[in-house]
């Protein structure tokens, strides 16, 4: 398991934050609203790994219900980022 980053927001060059992630994720919805809330799409991982770009594949529809319950997206067996985590 990769886990070297031991402070919250603080990246490798290659790495990103989970915020980047997160407005990732909204661009990729955005470009898709008018798309079917059926219609699965590959959203990146909001897990804790910087180094981590694996896809979640959700509906629209699901995500639009993680978004409203403010559940990251994250692939089976990743850990979630620290609820509290501080940005710069
Ligand atoms: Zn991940």
């Amino acid at each position: 398991m990769r886990n070297y980053l031991s402070h919250a927001g603080a990246v490798d060059a290659a790495g990103h934050t989970s915020q980047q992630i997160r407005d990732a994720n909204e661009l990729i919805r955005e470009g898709l609203r008018h798309a079917d809330a059926s219609y699965k799409v590959a959203f990146l991982c909001e897990c804790e790994d910087p180094s981590c770009y694996d896809a979640v594949w959700l509906t629209c529809a699901e995500y639009e219900q993680r978004r409203a319950a403010s559940q990251p997206l994250i692939v089976p067996g990743h850990r979630a980022p620290a609820a509290a985590e501080e940005q710069p």
